[in-house]
This record gives structure tokens, sequence and C-alpha cells, in this order.
């Protein structure tokens, strides 16, 4: 664990604690909205985490079917083949796969990164899709990318500003960045809506801001930057929770944390009723995310963003903006 500061705003300042969960502090910086965990714990921690099935999401649930994944899938893919519509796609952190199987139907030629090893043998040997579970550096063998997917997963880099020069570097020249991420500038009245921020797994949440800035310095032209409220996800999920599950006492901690483990192929195979209520309600969070969410404002609340970037080259070589913690 390391006590750390702003990464935007790098300045000495240890800024006020936002939200505490599961014994970890997000702190909100006051100049440019990001909201971070520190102490932050460190790399090696948060590798064996997901390496062992330990992350608040466990693989399961990424691999089981779920029709509102593939409805997810689809709506992302549309938005993204507005701007690119083939070529070689890598994904990070690629959950159950079914991101790249709705993009290779499309005619993209698919690749996954994922450190959980139940997911990447999942979706090599059941999607029959190229799957590493190493770091974005070294990962195929230096293959050039057209397309950099991640989606939800922004939160959980531990060094964003690394991550997006790695990816600038992994893009061919043009090359497109497509993601998307939950906000952290919304108005502190809002926070009981949230049913939990999945601490420690979430790192970072960012400002509009911040993502313009993060995206400017590592390189990268900004296409598109849409946004949909999250506010109707969140108070059904929490109405779900209150009548379903009983609130968690006292803290977690990293190393004796486990996830209930069911075999990936048994769980993506298995029908039952948990498994469609499961799916009705996935199903009911897409269609308020990002239908209903559309159509409320977006000023100051909790939103999720989608952004669309080119990778820029030459004069705005990011090796001049190089950031590191
Ligand atoms: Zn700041």
């Amino acid at each position: 664990m390391e006590k750390i500061n702003c990464l935007f705003c790098k300045t000495d300042q240890e800024d006020p604690i936002l939200v505490q969960e599961n014994g970890f502090s997000g702190r909100k910086c006051a100049r440019c909205g990001l909201v971070y965990i520190s102490p932050r714990p460190s790399l090696d921690d948060i590798k064996n985490m997901y390496s062992h099935d330990q992350a608040q999401i466990p693989s399961d649930t990424h691999t089981a079917q779920s029709f509102s994944k593939r409805m997810l899938a689809r709506h992302h893919l549309a938005i993204l083949r507005r701007y690119i519509s083939s070529g070689k796609l890598l994904e990070i952190g690629a959950g159950g796969g079914y991101f790249l199987d709705e993009a290779r139907k499309t005619g993209f030629e698919v690749f996954g990164l994922e450190w959980n090893t139940r997911q990447v043998e999942f979706i090599r040997n059941s999607l029959a899709i190229a799957c590493e579970s190493g770091m974005l550096n070294d990962a195929f063998e230096g293959t050039l990318f057209d397309t950099i997917y991640h989606c939800d997963v922004l939160s959980h880099f531990y060094d964003p500003f690394a991550e997006f020069l790695t990816i600038h570097k992994r893009l061919k020249t043009g090359g497109i960045l497509f993601f998307e991420t939950g906000n952290g500038d919304f108005q502190e009245k809002y926070l009981p809506a949230f049913s939990s921020f999945q601490y420690p797994d979430h790192l970072f949440f960012f400002s509009e801001r911040n993502l313009r800035d993060l995206l400017a310095q590592t390189g990268f032209e900004l296409l598109a930057f849409r946004r949909w409220s999250l506010l109707p996800q969140l108070v059904a999920k929490k109405a779900f929770f209150r009548l379903t599950k009983k609130p968690k006492k006292g803290g977690q901690d990293l190393s004796t944390r486990k996830a209930t483990v069911i075999p990936a192929e048994q769980s993506a195979r298995k029908p039952s009723p948990g498994k469609i209520i499961q799916t009705a309600l996935d199903l009911l969070s897409f269609l308020l995310r990002y239908y209903v969410g559309a159509m409320l404002p977006k000023e100051k609340r909790p939103c999720t963003f989608i952004l669309v970037a080119r990778k820029v080259t030459g004069t705005s070589s990011p090796a001049k903006n190089d950031r590191r913690l």
C-alpha cells in the first residue's frame, strides 16, 4: 500500500476523503475532480487479485452466457463502426469475450487481453479467440492493432498515463481507441445512490477534464465524447440489493478475499432460474443505462462516458509528454 496524490495536479497536498469502502479510502481532488484510492494497493496485490479470481466480479459472472452482454457489445460496435469497421481489434480486459465474439461477426480480426486465467481459458477454448494474460506492452509479439477497446477497465488501471502511452504504441498510425468509463465529477449529494464503488478493484474515477487531459497528454485526438446518466441504473440496483441482500460488515483484506469458484465451462452451459433472472436484470440495467440514461440530465451527475479517439503522431508525439506516477 502506498500513499499517492492526484495524478493530474501532482501536488503534495492530501485531498479529503470522499468515500470509504472495504477498508479503502477514495479521495477527491478539489482542483480537477479526480477520485483516487489512497493508500493504493501495490501492483503485485492487484495482479494477484485478478489472477486468483478474487476481484469483486468473479470469473463465472463474466463467462456466463447473457443476452444483455451481446446487446451491450452490439450497442458499442454500432458506435465504433462509424469510425472503423475492420482490421485487428484488441480488447483490454476481455471479461467473458462476448464483445470480441460479436466484433468478429462484423468483420474485425479479434484479440483479447485478460488477467483472469480462467477467463483466458474460456475465451480461447469456448470462443476460439486468441487471448493472452500478460501485460499490454508484451502481448501478441508486438502486433500493431487498428483498434484498441476497453469497457469499464480504465478505473482499474494502476497507472493510467503509462497504460495509455502503451496503447498509443500498440496502435497503428491513425488507429482508434474506444473506451467506456464511469465518472467521478458528480455532486456529493448523489453518493447515496451508489450501492458499491467496488473498492479496491476500482482505483480511479475520472472527471471529463481528466479524460480530455489524459488523451491529449498521451497522443490522442478526441473524436467523440458521449454521455449517459447512470442514476436510473444505480437507483434500481440499490433497491434490488436492499430487497435481496444483507449489508456487508467490516473491511476486506485483499490477501484473504475469496470468490465462489464455479468452473467457467460449467457456468456458461448451466441453465437455472437464477441465471434467467440475472439475465433479465442485466437486460433491465442495459435499458436503464443506455436508453433511459440518454434522456436524463448529465451535468454533475453520475454518468458513464464513451470516448472515441484517434492516435496522432509527429509533432504531437506523446514522448514529449511522457508522465509517470
Ligand atoms: Zn487533480
